[in-house]
This record gives structure tokens, C-alpha cells and sequence, in this order.
């Protein structure tokens, strides 16, 4: 390696993927986000790769809410979303495997990117002690996944 690319391997910043609503994207379940200064200052050195499991596993903006209940992913009105859920945290994996991503920044206690707390799937906001499905297949594959209080 010439000393010009293990200049620029230095300067290169880690990637990491990052729940995209933390960014101020508009992919919340009501058409919202959740941007944050403390994690834009947060990412200032790292290269973001944004994503939203839940978009990229098919489902449109605005949609039903969603809870995890046990295995499955059900929405506020009984319908099976797991399929969908489960295609987002496949296309996330996919992301991390192919830029060789070994962090991830992500929502707090979403179905798809709470990570050790979700919703207890009985949409009365009762907390419980679990992983959204894309935090756990991203746990699952080495990741080490970061959530901002
Ligand atoms: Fe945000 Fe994740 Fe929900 Fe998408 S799936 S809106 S990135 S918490």
C-alpha cells in the first residue's frame, strides 16, 4: 500500500448504519421522524448509511402501528406484517455485509430497531424486555448496535 492510500485509509471514517428517522427522514409509522442534534453531533464522524427496515421491507408511509408478539409482527389491527419485517432486516444485513459495517445506531423501542426494550404488542405502551427484528438479525450477525437515550 503507497503511503497516499494509507493516508486516505486513515482519514476514511467508520460506517455505520443509522435508523433513518433519527435523521429527520419522514418514515415514522405516522409520516413523522425523530431527529435529534445530540445524534447528528453524535455522527459527525462516521459515515452514515440511513435505514428504515420497515420501508424496505415493503410497507408504505403513513402505516398501521405495529408490536412485536413473540416471533411475529401484527399491526394495531390484527394483520400479519412479519413478512415484510423480516424482508427490511435481510435488506439491512445486506448493507452492512456488503460496506463492511460493524455498528449500528438505532431507534429506541421500534419493532423492527428497539434494541433490549419493545413494546409488549398490546399497543398500551407497556415496555418489555426484547429486540425489534432488525436489531436482532443485526445483533445476531456481529453488529454492534448503539441506541442514544
Ligand atoms: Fe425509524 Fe426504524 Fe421505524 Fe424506520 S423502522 S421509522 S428507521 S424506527
Amino acid at each position: 500500500m503507497s503511503s497516499k492510500e494509507k493516508e486516505e485509509k486513515l482519514l476514511k471514517k467508520e460506517r455505520i448504519l443509522v435508523s433513518a428517522c433519527l435523521l429527520g427522514v419522514n418514515c415514522k409509522y405516522n409520516g413523522g421522524n425523530n431527529y435529534s442534534n445530540e445524534i447528528d453531533e453524535f455522527l459527525k464522524d462516521y459515515e452514515v448509511i440511513p435505514i428504515c427496515p420497515e420501508i424496505m421491507g415493503g410497507l408504505p408511509t403513513p402505516r398501521i402501528a405495529s408490536e412485536r408478539v413473540d416471533d411475529k409482527v401484527l399491526t394495531k389491527e390484527g394483520k400479519d406484517v412479519t413478512e415484510q419485517f423480516v424482508k427490511g432486516a435481510n435488506e439491512c444485513l445486506f448493507l452492512a455485509k456488503k460496506y463492511d459495517v460493524k455498528k449500528a445506531l438505532l431507534k429506541l423501542r421500534s419493532p423492527s430497531c428497539g434494541y433490549e426494550q419493545i413494546y409488549d404488542g398490546t399497543f398500551s405502551h407497556t415496555i418489555i424486555n426484547g429486540n425489534g427484528i432488525t436489531a436482532e438479525l443485526l445483533k445476531q450477525n456481529g453488529i454492534e448496535i448503539l441506541t442514544i437515550k
